[in-house]
């Protein structure tokens, strides 16, 4: 690529303060509105004020997916929230360690943008492709939960419990494919990523959000209740009994997996972004 500065991500971000305080409103809403602990709140927090900082395009991205994410995950909160009660690991409020799986890497691009003090393209495209995977996959297990009937596990391709890691639907997939290209239309349109590389985002988040759902689906460990005799992926089950070991990598739960998630399509986009330059 060229020296060149462009144009696209020269637009310097609000002062400190003002990035702070408009970071705090956003994850102090999130917080009241019971989308963020407060753990996750003031991680978000962190993460938005850097994003802004590194210029209008890195927050503007930001505040959309988190927009984006948020909406998804309000839809039909109820019904999802019964669909997955005691299988998944945390419930609907993100924790600090759930926003970094997700938007730590974006956070490490944010961050390398800022200090470098100048617009760099390739950075911005595998961080936007790294928040744009977070968003898929995010999308894919929302639009799922809520109106995607029995999910399949890709391990088994077997019915699994709504909510099981490493399973699809056909809404869910559906979803996962349209927030890939959505996403990747907003980088563009908040400056992020120039036109040419769309692609490059959209491509690459679609890849972080099958690696999610293969590692998930293979590799995530398993777990089980032997009381309530389901599978589950809680240490301890919502019934109060500890749970037991049943496959998969005992180190690598959820969070775990999301940020595989974020990396590989970082990785790629960072792979292709080079090949193509
Ligand atoms: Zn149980």
């Amino acid at each position: 690529m060229s020296a060149a500065v462009p144009a696209w991500s020269s637009v310097a971000g609000p002062s400190t303060p003002v990035a702070l305080g408009l970071a705090i409103l956003i994850a102090g809403a999130a917080w009241r509105q019971q989308s963020l602990r407060t753990s996750g709140a003031l991680a978000a927090a962190v993460v938005g004020a850097i994003a802004l900082r590194a210029g209008w395009p890195w927050g503007g991205f930001l505040i959309a997916w988190f927009a984006w994410a948020t909406l998804a995950s309000r839809l039909g909160r109820a019904r999802k929230e019964q669909r997955t009660a005691g299988v998944v690991e945390k419930g609907a409020q993100r924790d600090a360690v759930q926003v970094m799986a997700n938007g730590g890497v974006f956070a490490m691009a944010a961050t390398l943008t800022l200090v470098r003090g100048d617009p760099w393209a390739q950075v911005a495209v595998w961080g936007a492709a790294s928040l744009a995977a977070a968003g898929a996959d995010t999308l894919g297990t929302e639009i799922g939960t809520w109106i995607g009937g029995i999910p399949r596990s890709v391990r088994t391709w077997r019915p699994v419990p709504t909510g099981t890691s490493g399973a699809v639907s056909a809404a869910g997939s559906f979803a996962t494919l349209l927030s890939a290209l959505v996403l990747a239309a907003i980088a563009v349109a908040m400056g992020l990523v120039p036109a040419p590389q769309w692609w490059i985002v959209a491509v690459a988040a679609l890849f972080g959000a099958i690696v999610d759902t293969v590692a998930g689906a293979l590799v995530q460990q398993r777990r089980w209740c032997p009381s309530c005799e389901m599978a589950t992926e809680q240490s301890r089950h919502s019934c109060g009994t500890d749970t037991r070991h049943r496959g998969g990598w005992r180190w690598l739960g959820n969070d775990e997996v999301n940020f595989v998630c974020t990396a590989s399509a970082a990785l790629l986009a960072w792979l292709i972004n080079g090949a193509v330059a």
